[in-house]
């Protein structure tokens, strides 16, 4: 299902024109499809049916209050990287006992305030981390559910910034030093050992990097029985791509065959529950982020679209060089022209789209598609630029689910000199 469709010449998301919420929000916008989001939910769900499994959406890819609530109740787990997620999850009414806490950097105090919270799992990424955790544990009288990050030294096949699972990588414990990481784990009085986790990467098209990693996984939870530590989990991470341009990845359905296929044919199968952490794969083409052309502009050769919406908007194409589809709300016939879609902010890094043949006017409206993860989540404050509204839409109504920014609020924390 794509939620974005063109009907009667308007770009629309499920029921409603797009000009109308542009209309009524502004832009630069950030607009949702709720069924998006709910369907790329429900077919992991379907797919797992009958299983035991837990599958939990990763908050960083887009972290706002509705998106949350909406997948509680959709009794989905949250994979967490900070205490700040943690409380996204409580405010929107998830709850703690489905919340896996990931991050290479987990501080004391992020540490206290999850234990008492009482998280399903910490996913533990270093020995010191380990020895950390279980002192915490030990001065808030709590046992600390972990699982260790085992870094299967497979590669993503991705964009090197989001590949994960390679030995040079800062995340996860080496696949030779997990065992002596999991024996010092079992010997520490305030753990308990529950699960093993991955997560090689994200934007992943193939599925062979998720099955290398899971054998290789596989592989470690059978020494690990074979010295008497047995798991209650096997947590195989988020990364599943999506389409942007061209290309084709596995069907979610697909992934989670593939992976239970291998579990199965493991003799202990049954003992263990299955852990998912996916971002991008529900949000990522539920979302677009609507922008208006301001001015048209020629450089030599080269033609300007400069668009209301920048890099700090939309980081991913000057982080990652990320393609991202660019529609006309209200597509115009006329020649086209080969544009690149650049932003208002200082930095020749500022651009959205480069070569796109369209034909545009002043004032037109743009949708960057495929905006929904790690769009907003990324956005700042650069150039003082306060960040765009988000809208959830559901059939034809349009909820507001963060409004745009104050110019003043981005400076009412700050403090001119004394006197
Ligand atoms: C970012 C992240 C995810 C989600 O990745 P996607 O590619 O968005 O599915 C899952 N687990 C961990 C540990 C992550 O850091």
């Amino acid at each position: 299902m794509n939620a974005f469709s063109l009907r009667d010449g308007q770009l629309h998301v499920e029921a409603l024109p797009l000009t109308e919420i542009a209309a009524q929000y502004g832009t630069p916008c950030y607009v949702y499809s709720r069924r998006a989001i709910t369907e790329a939910w429900r077919e992991f769900a379907q797919a797992c049916a009958g299983r035991q499994v837990l599958i939990c959406y990763a908050l960083k890819a887009n972290s706002n209050l509705a998106i949350i609530d909406l997948l509680a109740r959709e009794q989905a787990g949250f994979d967490i990287v900070s205490a700040g997620e943690l409380r996204r999850v409580i405010a929107a009414g998830g709850s703690a006992s489905r919340i896996v806490f990931s991050g290479v950097g987990k501080s004391t105090q992020e540490l206290r305030e999850a234990l008492l919270a009482g998280v399903r799992c910490f996913n533990v990424e270093s020995g010191a981390e380990l020895e950390r955790l279980n002192r915490v544990a030990g001065e808030v009288g709590r046992r600390a559910p972990v699982s260790l990050r085992v870094n299967p030294d497979v590669d993503a096949g991705t964009h090197p910034y989001i590949s994960t699972g390679l030995r040079e990588n800062k995340f996860g414990i080496s696949h030779d030093e997990a065992l002596e990481t999991y024996r010092r784990a079992a010997s520490l009085p305030n753990l308990e050992v529950v699960g093993i986790d991955c997560h090689i990467g994200s934007q992943i098209t193939s599925l062979a990097p998720f099955t290398a990693a899971l054998d290789k996984v596989l592989e470690l939870v059978d020494r690990l029985h074979e010295q008497g530590i047995s798991l209650h989990h096997i947590d195989l991470g988020g990364g599943l791509g999506i389409r942007y341009d061209d290309e084709e990845p596995p069907s979610r359905a697909a992934l989670i065959h593939a992976v239970f296929e291998r579990l199965d044919a493991h003799p202990r199968a049954a003992q263990y529950e299955a852990l998912f952490e996916f971002g991008r794969s529900i949000v990522g083409n539920a979302g677009a982020l609507i922008t208006r052309v301001e001015y048209l502009k020629q450089n030599g050769e080269r033609h300007f679209a400069i668009v209301d919406a920048g890099m700090n908007d939309l980081m991913r194409p000057a982080l990652y060089e990320a393609w991202h589809a660019v529609q006309p709300v209200t597509p115009r016939a006329g020649p086209p022209t080969q544009f690149d879609i650049v932003g208002p902010v200082c930095e020749s890094g500022d651009w959205l789209a480069r070569n796109r043949t369209l034909c545009l006017a002043e004032g037109d409206l743009l949708a960057v598609m495929s905006a929904g993860a790690y769009g907003m989540a990324m956005s700042s404050n650069y150039n003082t630029r306060p960040r765009p509204p988000e809208v959830l839409v559901d059939g034809s109504r349009a909820h507001l689910i963060r409004e745009r920014e104050t110019i003043e609020s981005l400076f009412a924390l700050e403090r001119r000199l004394p006197d």
